[in-house]
This record gives structure tokens, C-alpha cells and sequence, in this order.
């Protein structure tokens, strides 16, 4: 297959529209559509003060390296990198990488929770926003297992409080992230993050995935009904409180 835009030979299959593009233009587009995510659900401020969660798996470190392009010619803008220590390689990779972009790195004791520890940091530092690798597929699951277990009320509740959790990655699908991460050539280490890797979530995971290579788009549009959902949940717990 041939890429759409410049005929060279494809990487990567867009299966909503069918439509294939090599790396380098699938690489530019899936960082486009971060950054407009960014400016639509306006995640970054011109003076942010930013810490990336980075476990140095693939979603962690995409962020990363995106936040890096948009900050690093922002004199206001402050960016640096925490990985709570969990054992093996990769707060070693995270290091090196954050070395190489010129990036300040921090390696975390675990205090309690993985975020417990990046919030207290975060806190530390003065730092407004922490932001994490959590993606469609992660936003998708976390709300259906709200749903399936009978605690709708709790859609759309991340990221709520302080500091804020952005979520820069919450329009890319997991499978797009992976290409993503190959295509520049990032190094990762296998995702640690263990939430939702448990037999219902496993299950979930199946069912949407399916639902997803039968039905290309479908995650989207779950995502877009999890957000007007919880838009209808927060105007209605405003409109309790007045
Ligand atoms: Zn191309």
C-alpha cells in the first residue's frame, strides 16, 4: 500500500477511513490531532508549569515527547518528567531520554499510589498540571467499568482537583499510540500501568477492541458519549447545588 499523501510506501492503516500514510505522515498527523485536543480541551496555558508522569511505556513517553515539542521554545513554560521508582529498567530509559531532550528528570519513591507520589511532587514544586499517558482506549474502559458496576456518577470525574491531570493522549486510540512510538523511535519499556488489568477489565478491553475491528470509529464515539454524559452529570450537580 502507498501513502495517501506522498505516494511513498505506507506504515500505518487509518481504518476509520481506510486510508494508509507512511510514517513521517502519520506521524504528523497524530501529533496534530494531540495538539488539537490540547487546544480544544484547553489543557496547557502559556505559563504552565507542567510534570509528566512518564513510566517509560509507550503511551507515558509519546506525551512526553509531544509536550516537549509544544514547550520547549516557551521561555514561560516550565516541563519536567518524574517515574516512580518500581524496580527493572525504566526509570533508567526515562533518564537517558529526558537527558537527551534536555528535559529535568526525577526518579520517585513510591509513596502509597503511583500518582500519590507524582502529586505530592507536583505539589512540591509548585507545579499546576501533572500529565499522564492515559489514552482513548484507557478513557473508554474507566467509564464502562463505571457504568457495568453500577457507579455512572463517577464518569468524568479524572482529572478533577489539584493539580490537574491532563490527559494530552485522551483522543488517541491505544493501537495509534504504538505506531506512533515506532515510528519516531522512541524507547519504551512494556507498560507497568496494572489499573484495569484485572479480569473485568481484561473482558471490557476484549468487547471494545471488537466492537472496534468491526466497527472502526467506535471507540470515538464512546469517548464523545462519555464526555456529553458527564457534561449532563456535571450540569445537573451544579444545578442541585444552586
Ligand atoms: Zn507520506
Amino acid at each position: 500500500m502507498k501513502c495517501l499523501r506522498c505516494g511513498r510506501r505506507a506504515a500505518y492503516e487509518l481504518r476509520y477511513s481506510g486510508h494508509w500514510l507512511c510514517g513521517r505522515h502519520f506521524g504528523e498527523l497524530f501529533e496534530r490531532r494531540v495538539k488539537k485536543t490540547i487546544r480544544q480541551d484547553r489543557l496547557l496555558g502559556k505559563d504552565d508549569h507542567v510534570v509528566a508522569a512518564v513510566s517509560g511505556g509507550k503511551n507515558s513517553m509519546a506525551a512526553l515527547r509531544i509536550l516537549f515539542g509544544i514547550m520547549h521554545n516557551n521561555p514561560r513554560a516550565k516541563l519536567e518528567a518524574v517515574t516512580v521508582e518500581e524496580g527493572g529498567e525504566a526509570a533508567e530509559i526515562v533518564r537517558a531520554y529526558c537527558a537527551s531532550i534536555g528535559v529535568p528528570h526525577h526518579t520517585l519513591k513510591r509513596r502509597g499510589g503511583v500518582m500519590g507520589a507524582v502529586d505530592g511532587y507536583a505539589t512540591k514544586a509548585g507545579a499546576g498540571r501533572v500529565a499522564t499517558g492515559e489514552n482513548l482506549d484507557h478513557a473508554i474502559r474507566e467509564a464502562f467499568a463505571d457504568m457495568a458496576s453500577g457507579n455512572p456518577e463517577r464518569i468524568g470525574e479524572a482529572g478533577r482537583g489539584a493539580p490537574e491531570h491532563i490527559r494530552i493522549l485522551g483522543e488517541s486510540q491505544d493501537a495509534e499510540v504504538g505506531a506512533y512510538a515506532k515510528i519516531v523511535k522512541l524507547p519504551t519499556v512494556a507498560e507497568t500501568d496494572k489499573k484495569g488489568d484485572d479480569a473485568f477489565g481484561r473482558a471490557a478491553k476484549m468487547l471494545l477492541d471488537s466492537l472496534e475491528e468491526r466497527h472502526p470509529g467506535s471507540k470515538y464515539q464512546m469517548l464523545r458519549s462519555t464526555g456529553a454524559f458527564a457534561a449532563i452529570l456535571g450540569g445537573r450537580r451544579t444545578a442541585d447545588i444552586n
